[in-house]
C-alpha cells in the first residue's frame, strides 16, 4: 500500500509553520485516539498521524522529506510511541513527548511535589455531587525577590567556600573525598543579603482557595486530581498536582456498600404478623412499601434504583431494607389480656420453625 503524503495526512500546506503543525497534530491525535474513537480504522489513522508528525516536526527530517519524499536516502527515524494517554496529548507532557529533539532528555529539573488534601463529605453530598471550596497551603515563588532569595537589587556572589565549584575536596589519608559544598548547597553562589520576606528560601507560603466539583457517586478513597495545583517546580519545571482524597461520613440511617445502600428497619411484631404498608425513608424521600403477613426478622426487601449513583452516571444501586421485628417490652393490662386470649387459641405447633425444632429435640433424646 502506498504511503500517503505526510502533509495530506495532517491536512496542512507544504509551507505550514511549526505552530500550525503542532496544533493540527494535537486536534487529529485527540480525534483519532483509540480511547476516544471506537471506529476500527482509528488505530491505523492514529499511527499514520503520529508518523507524519514525527517527520514534519523535525526540521532536518522535514527538509529531506520535502526534497525526496518517502524514499529519502537513509529513510526516516520513526518511533512507535504506542498510544500516549489523552492526558499527555492535552497536557504539559505534549512537549516532552514529541516536541523534543530525539535522544535528548531534560535532566536535573524536577517537577513540583504533589500535595494531598483530605476532604470529608456527607453521604448526601456523595449521592448528589457537590461543590466545595478548599483552602490549600502551598508554596509559590516569593513575590518580593521573584524566587532568587536575595534582597531586591542585590545579586548572588561566588561562594567563598568552594570558589563556585559547588563541591569541596578533602584529603583523608590517601583518599581524596569530594562533597557537595555545605555553604552553597552545590549551587556555587551564595546570597549575601537574603530577601527579608522569604529569608532567602525564594519561596513563600500562600493559602489558595480552590473550587472543586465532586461528582455524584464518589466513595471513601476516591481521589480527584487537579493538574498543576501542587507545589511549584524547580527552575521552571512544571508544578505538581493536587490530589483530593474523599472521605464519606457515616450516615445514621443508611449503610453503604459501593453503590448499594442498606437500611435496617424496625417493624412492630403486629405489623410483621398481620402484614402492613410501612413508610421507608430513602435518600430523597419517603416511599411506601408493603410487607406481607408473617415477615420475619432478617428478611430483606429491595427497592430498585434507590441506592447510590455510580461514578459513570449510568447506573444506580438499590436500597436493601433489612427488617427487624420488634417485640414490646411493656404491655398494659388490656394488651396482656388480649395476648393471653390469643395464646390460648394458638396451638403450640402452629409455627413451622418451632415445630421443626421440637422434632429435632425429640429425635436427639431418643438415641
Ligand atoms: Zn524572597
Ligand atoms: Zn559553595
Amino acid at each position: 500500500l502506498a504511503k500517503r503524503d505526510y502533509y495530506e495526512v495532517l491536512g496542512v500546506d507544504r509551507g505550514a509553520g511549526m505552530d500550525e503543525i503542532k496544533r493540527t497534530y494535537r486536534d487529529l491525535a485527540l480525534k483519532y485516539h483509540p480511547d476516544r474513537n471506537p471506529s476500527p480504522d482509528a488505530e491505523d489513522r492514529f499511527k499514520e498521524i503520529n508518523e507524519a508528525y514525527q517527520v514534519l516536526s523535525d526540521p532536518e527530517a522535514r527538509s529531506r522529506y520535502d526534497r525526496f519524499g518517502h524514499g529519502a536516502p537513509g529513510g526516516f527515524d520513526i518511533t512507535d510511541f504506542g498510544f500516549p494517554s489523552i492526558d499527555d496529548i492535552f497536557g504539559n507532557l505534549f512537549d516532552d513527548f514529541f516536541g523534543r529533539p530525539r535522544g535528548r532528555r531534560r535532566t536535573g529539573v524536577h517537577r513540583g511535589a504533589d500535595i494531598r488534601v483530605d476532604l470529608r463529605i456527607s453521604l448526601m453530598s456523595a449521592a448528589r455531587g457537590c461543590e466545595k471550596t478548599l483552602e490549600v497551603a502551598r508554596h509559590q515563588l516569593c513575590s518580593e525577590c521573584s524566587g532568587t532569595g536575595g534582597r531586591k537589587g542585590s545579586s548572588p556572589v561566588t561562594c567563598p567556600a568552594c570558589g563556585g565549584h559547588g563541591q569541596m575536596r578533602y584529603q583523608q589519608g590517601f583518599f581524596s573525598v569530594t562533597r557537595t559544598c555545605s555553604q552553597c548547597g552545590g549551587r556555587g553562589t551564595v546570597i549575601r543579603e537574603p530577601c527579608p520576606k522569604c529569608r532567602g528560601t525564594g519561596l513563600e507560603e500562600v493559602i489558595r482557595k480552590l473550587n472543586v466539583k465532586i461528582p455524584p457517586g464518589v466513595d471513601s478513597g476516591s481521589t480527584l486530581r487537579l493538574r498543576g495545583e501542587g507545589e511549584p517546580g524547580e527552575r521552571g519545571a512544571p508544578p505538581g498536582d493536587l490530589h483530593v482524597v474523599i472521605f464519606v461520613e457515616d450516615h445514621p440511617l443508611f449503610q453503604r456498600d459501593g453503590s448499594e445502600l442498606i437500611l435496617e428497619m424496625p417493624v412492630s411484631y403486629l405489623q410483621a404478623a398481620l402484614g402492613h404498608e410501612i413508610e421507608v425513608p430513602t435518600l430523597e424521600e419517603t416511599v411506601r412499601m408493603k410487607i406481607p403477613a408473617g415477615t420475619q426478622t432478617g428478611k430483606v426487601f429491595r427497592l430498585k434504583g434507590k441506592g447510590m449513583p455510580s461514578l459513570d452516571g449510568y447506573h444506580r444501586g438499590d436500597l436493601h431494607v433489612l427488617v427487624s421485628v420488634e417485640m414490646p417490652t411493656r404491655l398494659n393490662r388490656e394488651q396482656k389480656e388480649l395476648l393471653k386470649k390469643l395464646s390460648k387459641i394458638t396451638p403450640a405447633d402452629s409455627l413451622p420453625q418451632i415445630k421443626s425444632f421440637h422434632d429435632k429435640v425429640k429425635k436427639h433424646f431418643r438415641k
